[in-house]
């Protein structure tokens, strides 16, 4: 892992805290984890590696990487714990912070960039660098845009995509979460 990886994860660790509110597995809900034994299955199962435990419980770290909503974390589980009515879905969003760079006249779009289904993109401003726009009905919570921001300026919010309005953009609170533990 090189230095620069390395600060990175520690902006998102510093900027999070370690009494920062945890984030869900997808398909995972309040009530669902409640019957969770602790028994690290799915943390085993999880290809990117991402599922950490926080108070005893699974919770994602997006500083590790992102999710791919592959469901294996929920194929593996043995108890209520995952929603499998419907395929492996966060019920947040995420947030741009105004930390972010391109909000002070620093040209940086690497959250576009790693996004992979668009749900992020750049519209001029005036006299300045373009900005971000994040589509709320797009995001689909993954992560993969966390830990490509080089000052960690990108949080989660919870439960936010039906409360959030279309064109919402940078602005607001960064590091929240689905709350457990
Ligand atoms: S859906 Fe897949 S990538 Fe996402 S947390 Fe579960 S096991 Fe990991
Ligand atoms: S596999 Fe299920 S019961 Fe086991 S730690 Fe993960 S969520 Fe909890
Ligand atoms: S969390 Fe949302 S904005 Fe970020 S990469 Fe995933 S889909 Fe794109």
């Amino acid at each position: 892992m090189s230095d620069t990886q390395l600060t990175r994860r520690n902006i998102l660790r510093g900027r999070l805290g370690p009494q920062a509110p945890c984030v869900c597995p997808p398909g995972v809900s309040l009530d669902g984890l409640a019957a969770c034994t602790s028994c690290g299955a799915c943390v085993t199962a999880c290809p990117t590696g991402i599922i950490t435990f926080a108070g005893g419980k699974p919770s994602i770290d997006f500083s590790r990487g992102e999710c791919t909503l592959c469901g294996k974390c929920g194929d593996v589980c043995p108890e209520p714990v995952f929603d499998r009515s419907a395929p492996p879905a966060f019920d947040h969003v995420i947030r741009i912070a105004d930390s972010c760079l391109a909000l002070h006249r620093t040209d940086c779009q690497s959250c576009r960039d790693h996004c992979p289904v668009d749900a992020i993109r750049f519209e001029p401003q005036l006299g300045g660098p373009f900005r971000p726009l994040l589509d709320p009905e797009i995001c689909n919570g993954c992560g993969a845009c966390l830990s490509v921001c080089p000052i960690g300026a990108i949080g989660v919010a919870p439960l936010a995509r039906k409360d959030m309005a279309k064109g919402n953009i940078a602005g607001g609170s960064t590091g929240g979460g689905q709350m457990h533990g």
